[in-house]
């Protein structure tokens, strides 16, 4: 089997043989192996699937992701400024929403009109032409909660959550849109086969369970069901702590969770085996980055033993993983899993 049937065996809770592998993100990865600038990139579909599909034609990567180091694009276009940088992604400026009493004023007709994000678009379209039958595509974005945070600023939304919660209610309302809107055209268009998110800011090394329960699962239940009634799957990964909220984010219907290397993977498969699917967790920086092709195989096989046999499993990075990973420890990665 193909990684992508692989994958998609894993996503609805089946048991694979070879147990799927992938990388959440890697957009960064993939254009610094490119060579690629954000700049060119920006300006160009046919760069952006380039760097994408050349990237997994040398690793496999069961899921690819479009959109991967692009995720402040969409807040950029709503009224941020982007900051480019001779390396890495550009840098978020300012914000796109001064005042939570104006949030019913942000245009979201400002995401279809956006340039880089047609790039995007354009670019999922040849990536899935290119390699849609082996590979999973998807489009990527901030889940509700972090793209609020981004929106608005996260040092500004965190003191909201407790000051002005009607506010930030109202916000989450808008960035739960924004995101659906960011994703529809992939959808409308058959470019992907999933709908990925990250959600950084609704780990519980930020907020509270109780916070994540009252003001980023409603969100993030409520798109992820809209994905589904578009028969679109949703996929998430959440950095840092996230033990004690797992079981909240399979309840708001996410597909499959990517877990971060801080979680313990066992007692999390104990939590929701059965219930999602769930992608990890190999350190991506003191394993993948600074560790050897044997430190890589060594991870992954503990992963596979932990995960491996009981369904609904995939071996991936605990995290999206830098640019400066060397391809032969991605390569490891992966085929540690698949036997290759
Ligand atoms: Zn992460």
């Amino acid at each position: 089997m193909n990684p992508k049937a692989l994958f998609q065996e894993a996503l609805e809770l089946g048991t694979p043989k070879p147990t799927p592998a992938s990388l959440w993100g890697g957009g960064a990865w993939a254009f610094a192996l490119a060579g690629a600038s954000y700049r060119d990139l920006v300006a160009s579909p046919d760069l952006v699937a380039q760097a994408i599909t050349s990237a997994n034609e040398k690793v496999s990567s069961a899921v690819v992701f479009v959109g991967s180091g692009f995720t402040n694009f969409p807040i950029a276009a709503l009224g941020a400024s982007l900051e480019f940088k001779e390396k890495g992604a550009p840098a978020l400026v300012g914000q796109a929403v001064a005042d939570l009493a104006q949030v019913d004023q942000l245009d979201l007709g400002r995401l279809d009109a956006d340039q880089a994000l047609q790039t995007l678009q354009r670019a999922a379209a040849l990536v899935k032409e290119a390699i849609g039958a082996t590979a999973y595509v998807t489009s990527i974005s901030w889940a509700p909660f972090t793209f609020a945070g981004r929106l608005y600023g996260m040092d500004r939304l965190m003191t909201a959550l407790v000051d002005d919660p009607k506010g930030v209610e109202a916000l989450l309302e808008r960035a739960a849109e924004a995101v659906f809107r960011y994703h529809l055209p992939y959808l409308e268009a058959g470019s992907v086969d999933g709908v990925a998110m990250a959600d950084p800011m609704a780990s519980g090394d930020v907020i509270s369970r109780r916070h994540f329960q009252q003001f980023a699962q409603p969100y993030l239940a409520k798109v992820t069901q809209r994905f589904a009634e578009c028969g679109c799957p949703v996929l998430l990964h959440i950095c840092g702590r996230t033990d004690d909220r797992l079981d909240l984010i399979a309840d708001a219907g996410v597909k499959g969770f990517f877990l971060d290397h801080r979680v313990d993977l066992a007692k999390a498969l104990e939590v929701v085996r059965g219930r999602m699917c769930i992608g990890g967790n190999v350190d991506p920086v003191d394993v993948l980055a600074r560790g050897t092709v044997d430190d890589v195989v060594q991870a992954a096989r503990a992963c596979l033993e932990t995960a491996g046999d009981g369904g609904g499993y995939v071996l991936t990075p605990g995290c999206d993983i830098p640019p400066d990973v060397p391809l032969a420890n991605v390569q490891a990665l992966i085929r540690t899993a698949i036997g290759a």
